[in-house]
């Protein structure tokens, strides 16, 4: 067997290098992976975190996938809605407070009122940050002409999760009512980036009978399908949903559980940074749900994308995926203050004011990211860009950042 060290300078990896990277436990092996990871991060897309800001406005969903804490049949769930003035309020304080991006997450609804409030929606934010706000869309599966429609209204990204990348562990983890089809899910990816998305996916990590090599062939996934960014993170239960009650009782959800699914989440991301160097990664909520440091774990791995959440807080409570969901109590200042340090801690500059689009996007498309606006070539020029740049272009910014533009 190649020593470590030499498989770490690899540029391609096959399916039985990856497997060997994701299942690494010796706490020394992982953290030559996770330098190395780091390391072809600095060099490809810098060692900057940008910010999503996430409104996650409403628990009402379709659908009955088996380990969410939203589900449909999930009786214990109080749902709510948020108004459309409601989310603009989040997203003018995600602008006004430099986060660059927002991402709209909900559960799933088709409905034509649903789809025409999106849009209402969509537009509205790009009015009040005179086109200013980056918006990546996380409402699962819908038509191509409603996708097309949201990116007309000003959507330039979409997160749609595979889940599990081979289709029968995904029908083991889903209802076979006709509404969960693997298949689906695929050709909503294909769409979004025919429409010109930025096409983003990820798996959760540590399903019951999901195994190292299941999880390599998830990585090999996402570069078949030429994916822009990744979001993916370890599998946490949710009481009362079939998957959690089941985990529960057949004792698979010990301490010594968690930290397998904690390590295996950091591990994912660091083969994934190896094997995809230009996409852009999520160090995501989940992995904090399972370590108080999991975010800048997942830094220091190799993510660069951080979303923290900027829900209603008299909502968070009531959007709950997963049991123990951290940040349910803070207040968007709070958590502000608190992603800022956890990104400098990992040895990060946050992106402030930045989109951070996708590098691999710019490079399935043949272009360069534009100077001073997106990730890569103008990361230095936008974090230098000092506010008031762009409050001298857009009336709509709040009053005391006018009142510094004379200065
Ligand atoms: N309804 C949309 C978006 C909201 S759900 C959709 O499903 O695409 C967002 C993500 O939460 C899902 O993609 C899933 O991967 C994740 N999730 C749901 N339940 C979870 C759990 N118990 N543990 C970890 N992640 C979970
Ligand atoms: Fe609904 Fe998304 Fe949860 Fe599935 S994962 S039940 S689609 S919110």
């Amino acid at each position: 067997m190649k020593e470590l060290k030499e498989l770490l300078r690899q540029t391609e990896f096959s399916r039985d290098d990856l497997t060997r990277l994701i299942s690494l436990e010796a706490q020394d092996d992982r953290e030559a992976l996770y330098r190395a990871a780091y390391a072809v991060k600095a060099r490809t897309v810098g060692r900057v975190a940008y910010f999503r800001g996430l409104i996650e406005f409403s628990n009402i969903c379709t659908k009955d996938c088996l380990y969410c804490g939203i589900r449909k049949s999930h009786r214990g769930v109080r749902r709510f809605e948020s108004t459309k003035d409601e989310i603009l309020r989040l997203a003018k304080w995600v602008w006004e407070n430099r986060y660059g991006s927002v991402v709209l997450q909900s559960g799933e609804r088709t409905d034509p009122k649903f789809v025409g409030f999106i849009e209402d929606v969509l537009r509205g934010m790009k009015e009040l940050s005179c086109g200013e706000l980056g918006i990546t869309l996380c409402l699962g599966e819908q038509t191509e002409e409603t996708y097309r429609r949201w990116f007309d209204a000003g959507a330039h990204r979409y997160l749609l999760r595979i889940e599990e990348s081979n289709p029968a562990l995904y029908a083991r983890f889903h209802p076979q009512d006709g509404n969960h089809v693997w298949e689906v899910r695929d050709r909503c990816l294909t769409a979004l980036k025919k429409i010109g998305y930025q096409a983003g996916t990820g798996v959760m990590i540590g399903l019951p009978g999901q195994t190292a090599e299941n999880l390599a062939d998830d990585i090999l996934y996402y570069r078949r399908k030429g994916i822009d960014m990744i979001g993916m993170g370890p599998y946490i239960v949710a009481s009362g949903t079939p998957m959690g009650d089941a985990v529960e009782a057949s004792g698979g959800n010990t301490a010594e559980e968690k930290r397998r699914r904690f390590v295996l989440g950091l591990n994912m991301i660091a083969a994934t940074r190896l094997a995809l160097p230009t996409v852009n990664i999520a160090a995501t909520t989940a992995l904090q749900g399972l370590d108080p440091r999991g975010r800048e774990l997942g830094l220091r791995a190799g993510a660069n994308v951080l979303m923290p959440i900027v829900t209603e807080p008299r909502h968070r409570p009531d959007y709950q995926l997963y049991d123990d969901k951290p940040c349910v109590e803070d207040t968007s200042e709070e958590c502000l203050a608190c992603v800022t340090g956890r990104v400098r801690w990992a040895g990060d500059e946050p992106g402030f004011g930045s989109w951070g689009d996708s590098r691999h996007w710019y490079e399935r498309r043949g272009r360069s990211p534009e100077p001073g606006r997106e990730a890569g070539e103008g990361i230095a020029g936008t974090l230098r860009k000092p506010r008031r740049v762009i409050e001298i272009r857009c009336a709509a910014a709040p009053r005391e950042e006018l009142q510094t533009v004379g200065k």
